[in-house]
Parts: C-alpha cells; structure tokens; sequence
C-alpha cells in the first residue's frame, strides 16, 4: 500500500514568526498521525525556523525550488546541500508558477531533479495541463512530454525515490478543483507512463499527489479515489485549522 502525503506549499507567503507558529500549532494536531505523511513548504528564508520548530515530530521541511548546481555564480539561488543543512527533507520541482515566473523547461526541471536526488531530497515533480491543453484535448500530450523529458535518463531506482505532483494549471489559486474522476484518470495514466518507463514495481509505489483548490470540503471526495496518493495544497495550507482538517480527512477505509 502506498503512504499517502500531504504537503502544504506556502508559495511566497510567512514570515519566520508566523512559519513557528503555524508549526507549533500543526504539531500538536497532527501529533497522533500516521495514516499519511505531513510536509509543509515554506519560503527559502523560513526553511530553518520551520525545520526547528518540527523537530521531534512527524512534519517534514520542503523547499519550494533548488539550482542543479552545488554552488557557483547562481545569484539568488539555492542548492540542494543548503537546504538539506537548512532541515529541508523534500523539495517541490517544477511548479507552474515557476514555470510560468522564470519561464522552466522540462529540461530544467530535469536537472533539478537529477541534483535534489544526488543531495538526497525527495522531489515533488509537478506536472499538468493548462486550460487550453486541456479543451484542445491534449491533457495525454503535454503529461506525455512533462513525463518524457523530465524524467529522462533517471535509473528505475532514482524513480522510485520520485513524487509526483498532477497540479492541472487551470486548477491552481482559482477554485475551480478537478473531480475526483478526472484526477483519477490523469494519475492512471502517469502511473502507465511510470509502468512503461521505469517498470511495474516502480510504477505500483510511485505516489501521485493531486493538487489544485483542494480545501477541507473537497479532499474527502478525492481520497476516496485509490489513485490519488495524497494532495499539494497551495492556498488552504496555510491556515492550521484548513490544513489540519485535509491532512486528517475523513477515512472510510484503512488508507495507508
Ligand atoms: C499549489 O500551489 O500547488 C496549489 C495547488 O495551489 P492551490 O491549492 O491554492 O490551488
């Protein structure tokens, strides 16, 4: 059985004042947890004061961005080594936004990849679609070239160290969620994308977040798909009392 995860990713929100006390307050809520895993991502400059304020908890440190590189001329960069010092276990890669903001490739996204895996951290590689792909029917396509290039070259076994993040884009700060269907057929044909590419047994523990407007209200519906393995949660992580209530979702069946 695959673990679930669910990662709040604060984007460019929190000062490190209010990244401890969120994370004070987190901990206390989720402290009996064990039926997912809990990782927040806050900005570069809380990362330390997030990864403090956890010690001794189940809550895991993301960053939301690394450089390929371990360190050289990269003005206003970080690599994988410093945010591994920093307390980060886990870092976000190619999130639209960043495609979007900084205008990343899937070769880029690639080479992060490649250099958060050889720093040790667990990425969280998002893909998806845009609303025109999407209404031009080309949903399989663009996941098929995300999928393609930014995995490209990586070992079965560096996969299966891989989270996914399907964030459809049209889904993303704007309320409109996928349903649980349509998510669901997205995360059966990456994980056929992960069978192809990298093999069975890979493709079986590859866990698939969903992420777009989830909100306490909605993520019950998508739990309920076996598909999705957990959410990224943008806007509703960063209240404690919304995010508690998604990572603590409402179980009808022993998930795992
Ligand atoms: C995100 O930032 O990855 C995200 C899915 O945002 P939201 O939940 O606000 O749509």
């Amino acid at each position: 059985m695959r673990r679930r995860v669910m990662a709040g990713n604060w984007k460019m929100y929190k000062t490190i004042a209010a990244t401890s006390a969120f994370i004070e307050g987190l901990k206390a809520r989720v402290a009996s947890v064990d039926h997912c895993e809990v990782v927040v991502a806050p900005p570069f400059t809380a990362l330390r004061a997030a990864a403090e304020a956890a010690r001794g908890s189940k809550i895991r440190i993301a960053a939301q961005d690394l450089h390929w590189d371990r360190e050289g001329a990269h003005t206003g960069d970080v690599s994988a080594g410093m945010l591994a010092e920093a307390g980060a276990t886990h870092v976000i890669i190619g999130h639209s936004e960043r495609r979007r903001d900084h205008g990343e490739t899937d070769e880029v996204v690639n080479r992060k990849l490649r250099a958060a895996l050889t720093g040790g951290l667990t990425p969280i590689v998002c893909v998806g679609e845009t609303l025109a792909e999407r209404e031009a029917g080309a949903t399989r396509q663009v996941l098929d070239r995300q999928f393609e290039r930014g995995f490209a070259g990586l070992t079965s076994s560096e996969f299966s160290h891989i989270i996914i993040a399907y964030e459809p884009v049209w889904a993303i700060g704007t309320g409109r969620t996928a349903t649980p269907e349509m998510a669901a057929e997205s995360h059966r044909y990456l994980r056929e994308l992960g069978r192809r590419g990298f093999g069975e047994t890979e493709a079986e523990g590859l866990r698939i977040l969903y992420g777009g407007s989830v909100k306490p209200d909605n993520i019950g519906g998508l739990m309920s798909e076996n598909e999705i393995d957990g959410a990224l949660v943008g806007g509703a992580s960063l209240d404690v009392e919304s995010f508690a209530a998604i990572v603590n979702y409402p179980r009808a069946r022993s998930a795992g």
